[in-house]
């Protein structure tokens, strides 16, 4: 979306440092390809999530809030039961506890533990919790154990304090902590930092950002369109039909047309367009999802993808739901990765899937009971 409205964007740029004159200068530095450039900017506005405070040390910027971190372990299981709904439960902990259906696959979770340092790791206490929890709720006919586990996601929630707060105390209600979001504007250095923040409270932080650059006097265009799923769907579903996607279904994850129109709303004509254009990218890539290789060959262009692991892990979920031996073993996935990275496929195959990767197995990993 923003790049449809004109934004420039880089990842695998990490700002490095950052200095106020008239304008701001970024020292920025390029992690695919070990360079470094600058980029100047009239305002800075630091979304970096749980890295916000480093950066604003790095830029010598005092606030009034800061974060504090709570990790989140999910564990990724073959599907546990053919409910299509979210099954809800309370913890031990007497937090809410989730199993989520994802395609083929269940996701459990979360943990909910504060971390001082940054990135967290999943540990065996994280695995034992979830499986003794899940292990408890559920009669499940063979306890579950790390061998059915194939994936695990760890993330960490960057919660908001203001400076001077009392820090929450041994057995104070860190869970209560709040999930809100806080912007706090330096006017002087026309300076913006985003603190905290739920992705479902992405509109209203928008629009609260909106607010703060024009009180900062940049100019902006509000748009206040309808930005929910639009009436193009149905034009999509005819389009998709005409094409045979129609019987296309996969276990968890609903109809073909369905999934496409969820994950790349506007971008699924193009991807139906591909289709057309080679019928062969209507096939899977996987048995055990329904992803296919017109879609890699659009994030190829539209996605930004460097490495298999953005387009595995990150844009698709494929190594999530899907055994890495499993996937190793996928001529399609191959065929994906010649799409995605042309000369370069068989380096970026190797580079995730050879010797030298370090993948260990999931289930290999122990979980402290
Ligand atoms: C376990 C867990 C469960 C959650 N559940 C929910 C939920 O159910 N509902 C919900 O609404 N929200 C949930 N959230 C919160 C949600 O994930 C966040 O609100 C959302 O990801 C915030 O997006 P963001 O873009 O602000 O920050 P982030 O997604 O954290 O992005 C920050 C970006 O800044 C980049 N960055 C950092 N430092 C630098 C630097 N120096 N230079 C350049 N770039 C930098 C990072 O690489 C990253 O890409 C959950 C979070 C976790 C961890």
């Amino acid at each position: 979306t923003a790049m449809r409205s004109g934004a420039k964007i880089l990842n695998y740029a990490e700002v490095v440092a950052a200095k106020k004159t008239d304008v701001w200068t970024l020292d920025v530095k390029d992690k695919q390809r070990d360079g470094d450039f600058t980029i100047k900017a009239k305002v800075l506005i630091n979304a970096a999530g749980p890295y916000a405070d480093s950066l604003n040390r790095l830029t010598g910027l005092t606030t009034r809030h800061k974060h504090i971190f709570s990790k989140g372990v999910h564990l990724i299981v073959p599907r546990l039961t053919e409910n299509k709904k979210v099954l809800t439960f309370f913890a031990d902990d007497g937090r809410l506890f989730f199993v989520i259906p994802m395609g083929s696959c269940s996701c459990i979770g979360t943990t909910d533990t504060p971390v001082e340092t940054l990135p967290a790791r999943v540990t065996d206490e994280d695995r034992a919790f979830i499986l003794d929890n899940i292990n408890k709720r559920l009669r499940l006919k063979k306890p579950l154990t790390m061998a059915d586990v194939l994936s695990e996601r760890c993330g960490v929630r960057p919660l908001v304090k203001e400076v001077g707060a009392k820090p929450a105390a041994q057995g104070e209600d860190w869970m209560n902590l709040s999930r809100k979001h806080a912007i706090e504007t330096k006017r002087d250095q026309k300076h913006i930092t985003i603190f905290g923040g739920k992705l479902t409270d992405c509109l209203n932080i928008g629009r609260e950002l909106c607010d703060e650059l024009e009180h900062l006097r940049v100019p902006l265009k509000r748009n206040d369109e309808w930005v929910g799923e639009s009436l193009h769907k149905y034009v999509f579903e005819e389009a998709a039909r005409k094409e045979g996607l129609g019987d296309i279904q996969f276990v968890g994850e609903g109809t073909l047309i369905d999934r496409l129109w969820r994950c790349y709303d506007q971008d699924a004509f193009t991807i139906l367009d591909r289709m057309k254009a080679d019928p062969t990218l209507k096939q899977a890539v996987s048995t055990q999802s329904s992803v296919t290789l017109a879609e890699f060959s659009h994030l190829a262009e539209s996605e930004m993808v460097v490495s298999l692991e953005d387009a595995l892990r990150r844009r698709t979920r494929l190594a999530l739901v899907v055994s890495h031996e499993e996937l190793a073993a996928s001529p399609l996935l191959k065929k994906a990765a010649e799409l995605l990275f042309r000369e370069n496929a068989e380096r970026e195959w190797q580079r995730y899937f050879g010797d030298q990767s370090g993948h260990t197995p999931v289930r290999q990993a122990t979980a402290r009971v």
